[in-house]
């Protein structure tokens, strides 16, 4: 039992060891990425309605050359610890902002809004505002098409902080919306201190919302309450035409999913565009 007991440990002991090496690895390729330019955005459509298109969310992608397309859920973590979610951030908000000024000089795509994860360690940042008002000045794109999608963790940080930077934004234009509602730690207090426009419930309670009673419960509450603080509510990863037409039921317009349409490259979202009637 004793050798047995020893082989383990060195099992652990070279498993552990691989998965440092992975991780070292791994970082240091994300911070070569940003230079070579390795990061793409892909355009999920939000919707309004059966088919509306209002605008995109843009989301992360790195062609990575050896390990092919490397999920956000697989760096993102990382570039939050190592900080380079700084850079990497400032990157897709630059770009969208270039996006947004693009659409603006046509009638057909200037209506048409992109929303930006934007993480707790990148608005933590002291000239966060001023770096957005300047992309935003830069580029001519129009504030009032871009919003912001921030997590319950950027309050756990510092609210006060927080607020009086979505203050700042919210005087040009910019929107906020609160991503994977019903999730985080936030109580209902901080809530109606927020200067937000919009809640998105979690895809979470969306999966299953057909088949689990306190799934439906919670997607009903969360849109109620939406309404009582006058926030718009959108639904994401709606995949299946009967969520979506049990959130309509219950009150809710906007939606966002792979029933609509999955992150697509820009030209193939630019494509779907016409067909969907948008704008
Ligand atoms: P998120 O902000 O909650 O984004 C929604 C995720 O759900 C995306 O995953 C999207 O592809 C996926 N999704 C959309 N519709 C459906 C659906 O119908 N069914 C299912 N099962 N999934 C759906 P993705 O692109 O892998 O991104 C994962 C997370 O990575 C995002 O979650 C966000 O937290 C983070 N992320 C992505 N891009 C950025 C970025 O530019 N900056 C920061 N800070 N975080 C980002
Ligand atoms: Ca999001
Ligand atoms: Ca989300
Ligand atoms: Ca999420």
């Amino acid at each position: 039992a004793k050798t047995a007991g020893r082989n383990t440990l060195r099992f652990f002991d070279a498993a552990m060891q691989a998965a440092v090496t992975e991780r070292a690895v791994l970082e240091s390729d994300l911070r070569e990425a940003l230079r070579l330019q390795q990061f793409v955005l892909h355009y999920q459509p939000q919707v309004v309605g059966q088919s509306q298109i209002t605008g995109a969310e843009v989301l992360l992608r790195w062609l990575h050359p050896q390990r092919g397309k490397v999920s956000p859920l697989d760096f993102i973590p990382l570039a939050e610890e190592t900080g380079l979610i700084v850079p990497l951030g400032y990157w897709v908000l630059q770009t969208a902002c270039a996006q947004l000024a693009l659409w603006a000089l046509r009638p057909e795509t200037a209506e048409l809004g992109i929303a930006v994860n934007v993480s707790a360690k990148q608005m933590q940042q002291d000239d966060f505002v001023a770096q957005v008002l300047a992309l935003l000045r830069d580029t001519g794109a129009p504030p009032q098409r871009l919003k912001l999608e921030l997590t319950e963790s950027v309050l756990v940080a510092d609210v006060e902080n927080t607020i009086r930077k979505m203050d700042a934004l919210k005087s040009h234009g910019v929107g906020f919306s609160l991503d994977d509602f019903g999730t985080g730690y936030s109580s209902l207090t901080y809530l109606k201190r927020l200067p937000l426009d919009q809640l998105k419930i979690d895809q979470g309670f969306i999966k299953d919302i057909l088949v689990d009673p306190n799934d439906a419960a919670i997607a009903r509450m969360v849109i109620a309450l939406a309404e009582s603080l006058g926030l718009c509510v959108m639904a994401e990863g709606v995949e299946l035409e009967a969520q979506r037409a049990f959130l309509a039921n219950s009150g809710c317009h906007a939606y966002q999913g792979y029933l609509m349409a999955h992150p697509l490259p820009i030209a193939d979202f630019e494509a779907i565009l016409g067909r969907h009637g948008s704008a």
